[in-house]
C-alpha cells in the first residue's frame, strides 16, 4: 500500500482551513455577495493599486515565456523601497510564506529546534513541522497584554536552535515587540531571528528594524505585498537578510514561482506611491475608527494595534464562535481565534474595512452585543 510510505510526520496534518469567502457565505446564508462585509483575513479593503489592470494586460502576450528568476527592475524598485540593496533582498512566489519555507529548507535538519512564541502566525509551525523540526514555544503573556515573555524565548535557547520567529507587529495580537528584547534575543544566540513585520507599514516609523537585517548576521526580516499592497491573491513576498543566506536560499526555492503577472504587480505597485501612501493612511484611520467604536462596548475587551486588525476579547457570555456565527448571519466575516494556538479564551480578530464597511459592522455589532 503506498500509504504505508506515506511520512509519519504528513499523516499528522489536517487540511488547512482558509478563512471563509464571501461566496461560501453567500451561498450558506442567502445574502447578497455585495452586501458581505469580509473583516476576516487582513485584507486591503481598498485593494490593489487602480493601475495593476492595465500593465497585467500588457504583460499577458508574453505569459507562454519563463519568467525571469530575478527580475531586475523589480529588485531595483524594492530596493528604493525598503533601503536594502538588491543583493540583500529575496522575493518569494507563494508571498512571504515562500520565503519563510526557504529559511527552512536552508537551515532545519531532523531533530532541529524552532522557537515560536504563540499565539501567533501558524504557518511558522505548520512550515517547521514539514522539515521535521522540533517546535519549543515561547509566549506573549496573555496576563501582561500579550507583551513577547522575552526570558520565555531566551530559556528556549540551545545548540539546536535554528530560527527564533518574531512577529511585530505581531498577529493576531497586533502589538509590536520591544526593540530591546529583540535586540538582547538576536545577541544571545547564532540562530536566524525572523522578524516578520508583514504589517509594519501600518506601525509607527520607530518600530521598522528593516535595517537591523542588515546590521546583524543572523537576522531575517520578512515583508509582503499582501497587506497595504493589497496584492494577497497574487501571492508575492519578501525577504531582506544578509547576502550569504539570500544566495543559499536562492539555490532551494522554487525558481519559477514569482510569475510575470506578480513581477509587473509589485513593480506597478512600487512605483505607485499615491495609492500605497493612501492606503497606508486610510488604513491606520479605518484601525481607529474600529478600536475607537469597539471601545464603546463594554462588553468587548479592544487590544491596542499596530496593525490593519484588531483583537478583541468577547465578554458577553457568548463563545467567540457564536459571536462570528451571529455575525455570519447578518452578513459579516470576523475570525474566530480558537484555532490559534496559545489563545484558549473568547478571542476574535477584526480586520479593517472601507470606512463605509466600518460604521455598517458597527451598527450591526450593536445588535448583538447590546
Ligand atoms: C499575512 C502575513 C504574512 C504574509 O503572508 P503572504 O504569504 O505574503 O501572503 C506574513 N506574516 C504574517 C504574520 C501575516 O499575517
Amino acid at each position: 500500500m503506498i500509504d504505508n510510505n506515506i511520512r509519519d510526520i504528513v499523516k499528522t496534518f489536517k487540511a488547512y482551513v482558509p478563512g471563509k469567502s464571501k461566496e461560501e457565505i453567500a451561498r450558506n446564508y442567502g445574502i447578497n455577495p455585495n452586501d458581505i462585509i469580509k473583516l476576516g483575513s487582513n485584507e486591503n479593503p481598498w485593494g490593489c493599486s487602480p493601475k495593476i489592470k492595465d500593465e497585467i494586460l500588457k504583460e499577458i502576450p508574453k505569459i507562454h515565456q519563463y519568467p525571469e528568476p530575478i527580475n531586475p527592475t523589480l529588485m531595483e524598485e524594492l530596493s528604493k523601497f525598503t533601503g536594502a540593496p538588491m543583493e540583500n533582498i529575496i522575493v518569494g512566489g507563494d508571498g512571504a510564506d515562500e520565503v519563510i519555507d526557504a529559511t527552512m529548507r536552508i537551515l532545519i535538519d531532523k531533530d532541529d529546534e524552532v522557537i515560536i512564541p504563540i499565539p501567533t502566525f501558524t504557518q511558522y509551525r505548520i512550515s517547521a513541522l514539514i522539515y521535521g523540526a522540533k517546535i519549543k514555544y515561547a509566549k506573549f503573556d496573555k496576563e501582561n497584554d500579550f507583551k513577547l515573555d522575552v526570558d520565555s524565548v531566551l530559556n528556549n535557547i540551545t545548540n539546536k536552535t535554528k530560527i527564533i520567529f518574531l512577529c511585530s507587529p505581531n498577529n493576531p495580537t497586533g502589538n509590536i515587540i520591544d526593540k530591546k528584547n529583540i535586540e538582547k534575543i538576536i545577541n544571545s544566540t547564532d540562530a536566524l531571528v525572523v522578524i516578520d513585520h508583514a504589517y509594519i507599514e501600518y506601525s509607527k516609523k520607530e518600530y521598522d528594524l528593516t535595517d537591523w537585517a542588515l546590521k546583524y548576521d543572523n537576522v531575517l526580516v520578512l515583508r509582503t505585498f499582501s497587506k497595504v499592497f493589497g496584492l494577497a491573491g497574487q501571492r508575492i513576498g519578501y525577504g531582506i537578510t544578509n547576502k550569504k543566506l539570500v544566495d543559499y536560499m536562492m539555490r532551494v526555492k522554487p525558481i519559477f514561482s514569482l510569475t510575470r503577472l506578480s513581477q509587473i504587480c509589485a513593480i506597478t505597485a512600487l512605483r505607485d506611491k499615491e495609492f500605497f501612501n493612501k492606503s497606508k493612511n486610510d488604513g491606520i484611520r479605518s484601525r481607529e475608527i474600529l478600536y475607537e467604536g469597539l471601545k464603546k462596548f463594554k462588553e468587548l475587551k479592544v487590544y491596542p494595534s499596530e496593525a490593519n486588525y484588531i483583537l478583541v476579547e468577547v465578554k458577553n457570555g457568548m463563545s467567540s464562535g457564536e459571536f462570528c456565527e451571529e455575525l455570519l448571519k447578518r452578513g459579516v466575516i470576523i475570525r474566530d481565534c480558537k484555532s490559534f494556538e496559545g489563545l484558549d479564551g473568547e478571542y476574535v480578530r477584526i480586520a479593517i474595512g472601507t470606512f463605509k464597511e466600518d460604521r455598517r459592522f458597527l451598527e450591526i455589532l450593536k445588535d448583538i452585543v447590546e
